[in-house]
């Protein structure tokens, strides 16, 4: 059974054995995620090194995504590296302290007594504990503790409604940026955008270290989700990731699900990729089987229609990384087989102006009515194929490419399955008979299926595709 939506697996050191990484790519990862909020760039490099190795050993297309560490604002260390906070206390975040004790502790954002005044509401370590700011005095932020617990070295801050003036990008970032071009990442994901503009110096940073990955900017701030802000990440961004842990903690958790829905609605509708992350499977870092309510979560996503459902500590530092691609697998499969196809309708809202895209929709809507049995889009940049999966017709995708990048990015389209195609010349019934050999040896079709070709010609330019075929196949390649 083809699953049309994407697993994205977050690597670490449960998923370091090679022996336990194919496991997991056999049981269904689409695309790994390499976290770079943890380890050397060496270790990254080595970690892609062996998934493309195991891609290949099986012969499946696994893309890779560096994700940026981004600017996480975090306190400093304590003299006994964590603290017990009491409701009602009195605790001051200080710029200038070395070492914390129970009364204070120091800042590696150095700008937060500038981001914040009387009346804030800052969140540490996930919104676990809850402080609120009764004055700033210098470098000083003195505040009451609202809801206090256990406080360790090096938490997260969060302020409750966003407004932290931190930049996206890091001196960090950038060298990350470099690392993420030198081991050809499919896909890179940038933390706590604010704008368009934090997007676009991303995209020149990746473009001026030779990198082609595509963008995905992580929805995480608050100022990211108000309508103009949004829309202006979309506009300089690939794909959005809704990125549920840091969203949560700065506009409050009840709101994230709507968000969630918006959001995944908006980026079809700009012919991007979603990706919904955190937390969908967290019991199974300790436990083999899923709650009621991840299974719930899991298919509610792929419901509203997301590209990609992602694994976090589940398969980085969990006890059971393979049951869990597993269990997302059958979830998705099951949900996907109960949505509703409605593409008639969804056609309404649609406007396109280019050759390309009105070929990639006429051929979505010919293969809905027709039934054929597959759509095939040769494809250069894997443009034509993310279009048609903007709208669900109920018929596979298979984006056949010669490009290995393509190919690669093709990996994370809902409903899209790359092939290689090997030929590499400028005839078009040559390149058409592969096409069909291609889809046949793969199992895809057999003799006598109707399937719905798009092609540009002339062939071999990205961004040309001009034709439409519909094809029974067998009798091209008879003819
Ligand atoms: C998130 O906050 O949900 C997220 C995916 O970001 P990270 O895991 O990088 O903190």
């Amino acid at each position: 059974m083809l699953r049309s939506t994407k697993i994205v697996a977050t690597l670490g050191p449960a998923s370091s054995d090679p022996a336990i990484l194919e496991r997991m790519v056999r049981a269904g990862v689409d695309v790994v995620r390499l976290n770079f909020s943890h380890g050397t760039a060496q270790d990254h490099e080595k970690r892609a090194a062996l998934v493309r190795e195991i891609g290949r050993k099986i012969g499946r297309t696994v893309a890779i995504m560096c994700d940026l560490q981004g600017p996480k604002i975090r306190i400093g260390k304590f003299k006994d590296g964590r603290i017990t906070l009491e409701t009602g206390a009195r605790f001051t975040l200080d710029a200038e302290c070395e070492l914390g004790d129970a009364g204070r502790v120091g800042l590696d954002y150095k700008e937060l007594p500038r981001d914040v005044d009387e009346g804030a509401v800052l969140l540490l370590d996930d919104g676990k504990i809850v402080l609120e700011v009764t004055a700033v005095r210098g470098e000083e932020v003195q505040t009451r503790v609202r809801h206090g617990g256990v406080l360790s070295d090096n938490k997260g801050i969060n302020r409750q409604g966003g407004g932290l003036t931190a930049a996206a990008l890091t001196a960090k970032d950038m060298e990350d940026i470099r690392t993420a071009a030198k081991l050809h990442a499919d896909f890179l994901a940038v933390s706590f955008p604010k704008s368009g503009a934090d997007m676009y110096m991303a995209r020149e940073l990746m473009r001026a270290a030779g990198g082609k990955a595509m963008l995905i900017a992580k929805i995480e701030r608050a100022e990211a989700v108000k309508q103009d802000a949004l829309l202006s990440i979309m506009g300089a961004c690939d794909g959005i990731m809704v990125a549920r842990g840091d969203l949560a903690v700065e506009v409050g958790d009840a709101a994230v699900p709507a968000l969630q829905k918006r959001m995944i609605r908006l980026a079809r509708e700009h012919n991007k990729l979603t990706i919904t992350a955190t937390q969908m499977m967290e019991s199974m870092i300790s436990s083999p089987v899923p709650t009621r309510a991840e299974v719930s979560d899991v298919a509610n996503a792929v419901l509203d229609g997301t590209d990609a459902v992602m694994l976090s500590a589940e398969s980085a530092s969990g006890k059971f990384p393979v049951q869990t691609i597993e269990a997302m697998d059958r979830i998705c499969v099951e949900a996907e087989q109960t949505q509703s196809i409605s593409l008639d309708q969804d056609f309404l809202n649609r406007v396109f102006s280019r050759v390309d895209q009105s070929i990639a929709m006429g051929a979505l809507f010919t293969a809905f009515h027709l039934k054929v049995k597959a759509i095939a889009a040769l494809t250069e940049s894997g443009a034509t194929a993310l279009w048609m999966s903007r709208l669900n017709c109920g018929v596979p995708i298979y984006a056949l490419t010669s490009q290995t990048s393509t190919r690669y990015r093709c990996a994370l389209f809902r409903d899209v399955y790359p092939l290689m195609v090997k030929y590499v010349g400028h005839d078009r019934e040559e390149l058409l008979q592969e096409a069909e050999k291609v889809l046949v040896e793969n199992g895809v079709v057999k003799q006598g299926d109707l399937i719905v070709l798009t092609i540009g010609e002339p062939i071999g330019k990205a961004g040309g595709t001009n034709t439409m075929k519909i094809v029974r196949v067998g009798e091209h390649l008879e003819a």
